[in-house]
């Protein structure tokens, strides 16, 4: 896509720090990370949401994060990694192209989760059920 960040990164017309990169992905430092060593891990063809991405993409996707999660912890040093998806604007996702946030993780480094609230009586059951109900639909 011709206006997309990421598009122009793999096509190399931006420059990055590209740390990873097969026929179907790549992976680069975000450039505002977290902690230093936070990657994106990004489909090379053009789809804003992972429910656009085609199916053959999966694991190979799965494979890189990964092996992102593993370097980030046997050879950065780091202890864990959230894996992130910023889904859609109302998600925080700021460009339209499908990555994953790999982010390594130090206990005590300040980065915060956000609070979980309790459903109110019965909505956990009926949410449940429109789930179910839609995959049985599918
Ligand atoms: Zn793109």
């Amino acid at each position: 896509m011709q206006d997309c960040l990421f598009c122009k990164i793999i096509n190399k017309e931006i420059s990055s720090d590209i740390v990873y990169e097969d026929d179907a992905l790549m992976c680069f430092l975000d450039i505002h990370p977290v902690n230093p060593g936070h990657v994106l891990v990004v489909p090379k063809s053009h789809f804003a949401n992972l429910e656009d991405l085609p199916d053959e993409y999966n694991s190979k996707l799965l494979s890189s994060i990964k092996k992102m999660i593993l370097i980030i912890k046997q050879d950065l040093g780091y202890e864990a990694v959230n894996l992130l998806l910023n889904n859609g604007t109302a998600a925080g996702q700021m460009i339209p192209h499908v990555h994953f946030h790999v982010i390594p993780r130090k206990t005590g480094d300040g980065y915060k989760h956000w609070h979980g609230q309790d459903y109110e009586d019965g909505q956990a059951a009926e949410i449940a059920g429109k789930i179910k109900r839609a995959i049985n639909n599918e």
